[in-house]
């Protein structure tokens, strides 16, 4: 029954069955942790064959000694596989080392040091500040608080980042770039529909080097049969005759291992050129070894896509049991709302306004780790006090149903707190 509805001494009689059950998983001596969206040991298997690869053939498809200095570019049959499955021409996808968080401050940092091939003058010494739709990736919006920018959320819908609000801030020539997680967003699984990205791409911005960072990390992490298709958000910018304002990021990190993966940039041809002529004076090229056995170990897109599969295997009955346990304890009650994600890695809680942290504290104490609330809203400030995000992936089924009935305890007792105050 919805708690709402409840008399003053059925909310009461509630509120108690909850501190008995919240009191029961104090001495349980619970040790959980549902915090940081990292793939489990199960899915690092999944790529066991890579800790052997490439062995004595460490010769590049066009016979380069990867072993060597050389190639800023990233070895070609990788950014072909990759080319492929991001939607970005091969000359314009540039593979990297081991985070695209490092692309993303790396790009920052040279638009600040040089400015871009757009930019009056470096942004370094100017009001800056970057669009955040939130929630969103915590990560992004530290770094960018971190460079200095100011940081304005905008309202982030299940087709992407709210248009009106974008188009309104963008007139702003201190506005300088958006974040967008454009296939299933950390923490909402939110996607950008073909519409929102074509506004995006044409929006007037007051900045002439207004730029999107379009963080496709979740690119091929579907959860579900369907393989959820990303907006070819260079051809659109191109179309719109704004071809510099977006760079494409994307990384194997969840898709092979998290510290050991590639990463990959794709922009203009234009945007390109520039990065690499920033990038040559930092690195005399990247780690091609375990480029190449990334791009053996995978053999095609087709290979990438299989190998997903197998995440999935792992991964859905991780949300199936996350769904079935808010539903079941939660629904009832009308004391929150969350997301059905169809691919990525997190699920977005938001529990009754005004208890994220109340919950997120009642957790700790009886030994569950929970994402710190507000931890998806720049400056770490969720105006509502109500969003949770749910990380799945690491923990053993075992614990992650622990972890999330322990979780619908906490949000069940904060709520009738709530209600009788
Ligand atoms: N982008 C998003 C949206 C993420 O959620 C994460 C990791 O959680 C990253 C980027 C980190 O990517 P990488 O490991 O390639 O630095």
């Amino acid at each position: 029954m919805s708690l709402q509805s409840l008399t003053t001494d059925e909310l009461s009689t509630f509120k108690a069955e909850q501190e008995a059950a919240y009191a029961a998983l104090g001495s349980a001596g619970l040790s959980l942790d549902i915090t940081r969206g990292k793939p489990s040991p199960e899915q690092l298997d999944l790529s066991s064959a890579l800790l052997t690869m490439p062995g004595d053939d460490f010769r590049s498809a066009a016979g380069v000694d990867t072993r060597n200095y050389g190639g800023l570019h990233g070895l070609p049959e990788l950014r072909e596989i990759f080319a492929e499955l991001l939607g970005v021409p091969v000359d314009q996808l540039l593979a990297a080392d081991n985070a695209s968080l490092s692309l993303m401050h790396d790009t920052l940092a040279f638009a600040l040091l040089h400015g871009t091939p757009e930019s009056p003058t470096p942004w370094a010494g100017q009001d800056i500040a970057f669009l955040c739709p939130s929630p969103g990736y915590d990560r992004h919006f530290a770094l960018a608080e971190h460079l200095g920018f100011r940081l304005i959320p905008v309202d982030l819908h299940e087709d992407g980042p709210d248009v009106a609000q974008v188009r309104q801030h963008a007139a702003d020539p201190a506005v300088k770039g958006i974040w967008i997680v454009p296939t299933y967003a950390n923490p909402t699984g939110a996607v950008v529909s073909e519409s929102v990205a074509a506004e995006l791409a044409a929006i007037e911005t007051g900045a002439p080097d207004f730029r999107i960072y379009w963080d496709n990390a979740y690119a091929v992490h579907h959860l579900t049969a369907e393989r959820v298709k990303t907006p070819d958000i260079l051809g659109l910018a191109s179309a719109a005759g704004h071809p510099n304002r977006p760079l494409v990021f994307a990384s194997t990190s969840k898709i092979t291992f998290a510290g050991s993966g590639v990463s990959f940039l794709g922009g203009s041809p234009e945007n390109v050129a520039w990065y690499l002529g920033h990038l040559g004076f930092r690195t005399i090229g990247p780690d091609k070894v375990n480029q190449l056995r990334h791009a053996r170990f995978f053999g095609d897109a087709d290979g990438v896509l299989a190998h997903m599969e197998r995440h999935r295997a792992i991964l859905e009955p991780k949300f199936a049991i996350v769904e079935r346990v808010l539903s079941d304890r939660l629904g009832p009650h009308g004391v929150a709302s969350w997301t059905q994600p169809k691919g990525g890695y997190f699920v977005s809680l938001d529990v009754t306004e005004g208890t994220a942290n109340r919950v997120v504290q009642l957790a700790k104490d009886i030994g569950l780790a929970l994402t710190p609330a507000g931890s998806s809203f720049p400056y770490q400030t969720d105006p509502r006090d109500q969003n949770i995000r749910v990380a799945p992936t690491l923990p053993s089924l075992t614990d992650l149903e622990a972890a999330m009935e322990a979780l619908a305890t906490c949000v069940l007792l904060a709520a009738a707190e709530k209600a009788q105050t």
